[in-house]
């Protein structure tokens, strides 16, 4: 039997009726994972080992730095800039023949070093098992299946992922009849969003001058960027 931890979180999740369920429980586990990084994290000899190694993203150095708990992150930056330390060299070209050169197989290794994140790869862990839980909830339990299907649905990157993560949980009929739902609501987003774009830009035209926008049409442009982006 495969866990479900995320049944409760998904369902509170649900009750709040508003956006991408899968957004609304990334940031829940994206706040704890920052807490736990500059906490619990520090005393777990395999956690400070991944963190030496990867570092941060840009976003989450910055969620980290704006904690202000310093010392932590002071500790745990001190023994990952140790790391780089050792690991930053010049990668020579295998030969004569390789097709990389030592200016691109050295920027490679740097660039390497500079993106990884040890907490993008955490949440991405838990959200990949929590997109699973979702198509699994949905085929199990009629309320939220229901309820799920009264909204808008999931932003564009979350559709993605639920998409990918029910490949294990669902089967036959039950996964194409998921797929094509989630599908049916994303393109339903898509044409009511750029329908709402569509009137925030007319309203620019002066013959336009004195029709009011609705609600939807005055925040199109930031819920564009909130679907495209799950972040906002
Ligand atoms: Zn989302
Ligand atoms: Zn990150």
């Amino acid at each position: 039997m495969k866990e479900h931890i995320y049944s409760i979180p998904l369902s509170e999740a649900l009750e709040q009726n508003c956006g991408c369920i899968l957004c609304i429980l990334e940031k829940k586990l994206e706040q704890q994972a920052v807490d736990y990084f500059l906490g619990a994290s520090m005393m777990e000899p395999d956690s400070r080992e991944v963190t030496n190694k990867k570092g941060f993203c840009r976003r989450h150095m910055t969620e980290l730095f704006n904690k202000k708990n310093r010392l932590s992150l002071a500790l745990t930056l001190e023994t990952h800039i140790q790391e780089l330390e050792k690991k930053v060299c010049v990668h020579k070209k295998a030969g004569v023949f390789s097709k990389d050169s030592t200016a691109l197989l050295t920027a490679s290794s740097l660039d390497e070093i500079s993106r990884s994140c040890a907490l993008c790869d955490k949440l991405n862990k838990e959200m990949d098992c929590a997109a699973g839980n979702l198509s699994y909830m949905w085929s199990v339990e009629k309320g939220f299946r229901e309820r799920f299907e009264s909204f808008e649905g999931l932003c564009l990157e979350h559709t993605a992922l639920a998409i990918k993560m029910c490949d294990k949980e669902l089967s036959g009929k039950k996964k194409d009849e998921y797929i094509s739902m989630l599908i049916k609501k994303q393109k339903e987003k898509l044409s009511k969003l750029y329908e709402n774009l569509h009137g925030f830009t007319l309203s620019f035209d002066y013959r336009n001058a004195n029709k009011e926008l609705s609600q939807d049409e005055k925040e199109s442009v930031e819920n564009a960027v909130k679907h495209l982006t799950k972040y906002m």
